[in-house]
């Protein structure tokens, strides 16, 4: 048995604990939150700073790990795209060793789950050893070709059948974005997946010309699959933003991760509401200011009662994959988002999004969700930009 405590404890489902005792057994199982003054000193594990529950990343692409650095920040999404699909070749000897390092730089900073993307299924064998529960999203594109669709199935289904979960993690098939799925496909995707109790992602609002394609029927992405020799001379616009166009194709009895929702506005983000009970935001404000240098407008989230979550993104899109991090970037753009709720967002709802709060997410009695220690930081959260994270358990 192990008994940690500290300035406070912050269970995230319940408030937070001043001098709080977190007792655990030998697996990391909570036996108990309690207060301090119930317990000998003697029998105590002292540190400065607050405990919290372990951090879920809800959108990574850890297949991409080897190409950190290798595209330029700031150029925008389109031209990232590009950068990505030309570049990301690489020997699988480099993949994996790539992968092996992001893992445990993820384990190091008290990450305990991730929703990942898998166009491939290079990270299969690490996800396989069960170092932390990942629910793997084998993400399908077709341009919006329907011609194409049956060929994406066919290549990415078998994809699918190679992932073996370890005890605790799952899968589906999740389409990649509005503006690279056509209705055929998400049609297939949605055959394919259970209709209910699942997980399913996609990319959102990345980027304006995204929005720009569906309400206008213009923009950059004419230009961008035009270079790849790619027609969209039969896209009908819909005249409303893309999220629209990926509601009138999902299933609403899945639980779904809106990914990115940069350009998302409180109108789309109700409308998503509305549709399902069912839907996630993950953020990842660094990739966000990496590729296109601009945040989403967290207040349009908090306004509506948003479940967001938070996402690291690859090492191709970021310079860390860090939770923390992500923490410590939105305090800094857009300090009136409270540190509790970023600690929810970073550890409970990314639990409910990929299903894993059976386990994760709170210090509960008989979760087992890991123990962080954040030093540096004020007990209410202040000083967020110093805080650094040690994994206790
Ligand atoms: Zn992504």
């Amino acid at each position: 048995m192990k008994k940690y405590t500290a300035g406070f404890v912050f269970p995230v489902s319940s408030a937070p604990i001043q001098n709080g005792v977190v007792i655990t057994d030998d697996s990391g199982k909570i036996l108990a939150v309690e207060h301090r003054d119930q317990h000998d000193p003697a029998s105590l594990d002292i540190r400065r700073g607050i405990l919290a529950p372990g951090f879920v990343n809800t959108h990574c692409h850890l297949e991409l790990s080897h190409m950190k650095g290798r595209v330029n920040t700031g150029t925008g999404l389109i031209p990232f795209i590009t950068g990505v699909v030309t570049q990301r070749n690489a020997t699988a000897e480099i993949i994996a060793d790539a992968i092996e390092k992001a893992e445990a730089e993820m384990l190091e900073g008290g990450i305990v789950a991730l929703g990942d993307i898998s166009n491939a299924p290079d990270t299969f064998e690490v996800k396989s050893r069960g170092r932390m529960r990942y629910y793997t999203f084998v993400e399908l594109f077709d341009f919006l070709q329907e011609a194409g669709a049956d060929k994406a199935f066919a290549d990415w289904s078998a994809v699918y059948g190679q992932l073996q979960p370890a005890a605790g993690s799952n899968g589906s098939l999740s389409p990649h974005a509005p503006y690279s799925v056509s209705k055929k496909l998400f049609r297939q995707i949605q055959t394919f997946n259970p209709d209910r109790g699942i997980t399913v992602s996609i990319h959102n609002q990345e980027t304006p010309p995204e929005n720009e394609l569906f309400e206008r029927g213009s923009g950059d992405f004419y230009d961008f699959y035009g270079k790849f020799n790619i027609s969209l001379d039969h896209f009908v616009p819909s005249g409303k933003g893309s999220i629209h166009y990926a509601l009138d194709n999902m299933n609403p009895a899945n639980r779904t991760i809106f990914v990115h929702n940069t350009l998302s506005t409180a109108d789309d983000i109700r409308a998503a509401q509305a549709w399902s009970p069912h839907t996630f935001w993950a953020t990842c404000p660094n990739a966000n200011l990496y590729i296109e240098n601009r945040l989403p407008n967290y207040q349009a989230f908090i306004d509506t009662g948003a479940r967001v979550t938070i996402g690291t993104d690859s090492l191709t899109s970021n310079w860390q994959l860090s939770i923390l991090e992500e923490m410590k970037t939105i305090a800094r753009y857009q300090s009136y988002v409270p540190f509790d709720m970023l600690l929810r967002w970073a550890t409970l709802n990314g639990a409910q999004a990929l299903g894993f709060d059976d386990t994760l997410g709170s210090l509960d009695v008989g979760k087992t969700p890991g123990v962080l220690l954040l030093e540096g930081i004020g007990p209410d959260g202040s000083n967020l930009d110093r805080a650094t994270v040690k994994r206790l358990i």
